[in-house]
């Protein structure tokens, strides 16, 4: 693993880290050790939507653009926040004369489309609960999430609800109403969403909640199994601002592009809430991904600050770096990545292509935001993920031989990735399972499922998840050390690394690679891997088995789903595919 370190210029972010410890300790922590956290402070009155838009109203930021909407074909809309508060007030009041009560359940099924942010913030200020899906997810998806989530209402377009609502929405009993932004359908229940929003009162005030209020549900990815439905409140506001704060460096005069869809928690935690709380300019592109698009984005809007994905870097990495040449991407000051381990070859191909390298941070639906960041402030280490929060305590723990948890304190030594629980944005609960919520507290501590490591400074690097440790020859191997190195192989775009079970060893390690453009899949190949591999593993390491691959299974957060890749490797089931993107 790579233990360079990156050093960056000076940021002002550290001085402050102790103000956001401050801030933490107001909260009354002494009843959150348990797996039901409750006794937060009783202040009436939070609400996401408030702190994100409606504070801003009687300062300088109020008649700032907060959204610039850039659609498909290069339309631009934007979007102030005082704008924004007149329109979630009318979205808000559309929910109250559709009888929808606080509490009550809002899903959306849309591309980035404006009305698509409009409905979340509008559906916060109503006090109702909003869950985000992704468009692309098929009929069958959409009706178990609505399902096990009880939705209440609908938003989507005319098309989606023509491909995938309409032929069971009738049958959820609970689904009293569908807004159709585009338009209207012929259906009973179905609604014109811009005829409602003309005649809406603009006049809303905020719906005071308590901190303990459900604001958001969010389902997992589904890189490991069947999605969890996780439920978050409207205290989680206080950590996703003040952690965009900290670890995206993100303040008031920059221009921000997260790049993450609103389907998947990092599309609403810092794709909406955060950004806005803390009064920036945001950009959001309804188009998917094309690598000089984006450098086009980044070089039109000036952004200042970018977040994005492993999976986003290694297309562009695939794409080639010449392609930006001809951009002036000097706006740049802080990039950012999550959802999958970054490999090292990303940070320095980062560093190399826009002076600057991306910072990992880590962090699941179930933290609600981030915990563990690389900081403006401190050094980067490529293939780290970074130290922990302020105010965020996190270990390396394993079972000891009575089967209680103890913390390893030994540097560079692999357990599983633990967390204090108490901070804000924690989840309150998996909807209906709450033995598996239960199940994740142990000792005092929330145990991640991921694997990792701290070395002597304090930083945490990625193992693998606990599901994907390899037992090979008495070894455990984790598959993000393997796919790195192979990354760092001229002709690898992407690597997928699982355990393929084998009557000597346990486990063999096997790759599945796929190639960046300009390389041939032949025997050359193969052998010039292999032994590049071997050299730098160690042959116990090293994959026995490479095969490739012109694509690797992705959810559509863009995690590589190796489950998959050995269920097909093994020939069993495939298990929840739900969140598949197309592999072909
Ligand atoms: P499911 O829980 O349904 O299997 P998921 O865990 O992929 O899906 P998310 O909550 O979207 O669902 O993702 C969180 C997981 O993503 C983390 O537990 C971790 O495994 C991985 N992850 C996120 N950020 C990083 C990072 N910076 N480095 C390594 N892994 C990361
Ligand atoms: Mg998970």
């Amino acid at each position: 693993m790579a233990n360079s370190i990156i050093k960056k210029p000076h940021s002002d972010v550290k001085a402050n880290l102790d103000d956001y410890r401050r801030c933490y300790r107001e909260f009354d922590s002494s009843n959150l050790n348990g797996p039901s956290p409750k006794g937060l402070p009783a202040k009436n009155g939070l609400n996401i939507c408030y702190e994100a838009i409606d504070c801003h109203l009687n300062t300088e930021t109020a008649d700032k653009i907060a959204i610039r909407w850039i659609s498909k074909d290069d339309q631009v809309r934007d979007f102030t926040y005082r704008d924004l508060s007149e329109l979630t007030s009318r979205f808000a009041s559309v929910l109250n004369t559709l009888g929808l009560q606080p509490g009550a359940r809002i899903f959306s099924l849309a591309g980035r489309k404006p009305e698509l942010y409009i409905a979340a913030l509008g559906t916060l200020k109503a006090g109702c609960v909003f869950t985000p899906l992704f468009s692309a997810f098929g009929p069958e998806p959409i009706r178990s999430r609505m399902e096990i989530g009880t939705a209440n209402m609908l938003l989507t377009t005319k098309s989606l609800y023509r491909k995938k609502i309409k032929d069971w929405w009738h049958k959820l009993p609970e689904l009293k109403a569908i807004l159709i932004i585009d338009g209207n359908v012929e259906d009973n229940g179905c609604h014109d969403l811009s005829a409602l929003m003309d005649e809406a009162d603009p006049n809303f005030s905020c719906v005071q909640t308590k901190p303990e209020d459900m604001a958001l549900l969010h389902f997992t990815s589904g890189t490991t199994g069947k999605p969890k439905g996780v439920v978050h409140v409207h205290q989680a506001v206080s950590h996703h601002m003040l952690s965009a704060y900290y670890a995206l460096d993100l303040k008031p005069d920059d221009v921000y592009w997260c790049t993450a869809d609103p389907g998947w928690v990092t599309g609403t935690s810092y794709g909406i809430i955060a950004p806005l709380c803390l009064g920036v300019t945001m950009l959001i592109d309804e188009a998917e991904f094309e690598a000089e698009r984006w450098y086009s984005l980044l070089q039109q809007h000036k952004v200042t600050v970018w977040y994005t994905a492993p999976t986003a870097i290694r297309m562009l990495m695939k794409a080639g770096s010449e392609l930006c040449h001809p951009y002036d991407l000097s706006s740049l000051r802080f990039i950012s990545s999550v959802g999958e381990p970054l490999n090292p070859e990303a940070v320095v191909w980062g560093y190399k292509t826009f002076d600057i390298p991306f910072h990992d941070n880590w962090w699941q639906t179930e933290t609600g935001g981030i915990m563990i960041a690389n900081f403006a402030s401190e050094n980067v280490k490529p293939g780290s993920m970074g130290q922990p929060l302020p105010g965020i305590e996190a270990v390396i723990v394993e079972y000891d031989q009575d089967g209680n948890i103890n913390i390893i304190s030994s540097p560079m030594q692999a357990g599983e990735l633990a967390l204090k629980p108490g901070w804000p944005s924690m989840f309150r609960g998996y909807l209906n399972q709450e033995e598996k919520y239960r199940s994740c507290f142990e000792g005092g501590w929330y145990l991640s499922g991921d694997l990792a490591m701290q070395d002597e400074d304090g930083y945490f690097w990625f193992v693998g998840r606990k599901d994907d440790l390899i037992k090979s020859s008495g070894h455990l191997i984790g598959p993000f050390e393997v796919e790195s190195t192979l990354m760092e192989h001229e002709a690898v775009a992407e690597a997928g690394v699982i355990g393929k079970p084998d009557p000597v060893a346990g486990e063999i390690v096997k790759a599945f690679v796929a190639l960046k453009p300009g390389f041939e899949p032949d025997e050359a190949l193969l052998k010039s891997l292999t032994g590049f591999a071997r050299k730098r593993l160690g042959a116990a390491v090293a994959p026995k088995e490479i095969v490739f691959r012109s694509n690797l299974p992705k959810t559509r957060s863009g995690k590589i789903m190796r489950r998959l890749l050995k269920a097909r490797e093994l020939g069993l089931p495939e298990g929840d595919i739900s969140t598949l993107e197309s592999d072909e």
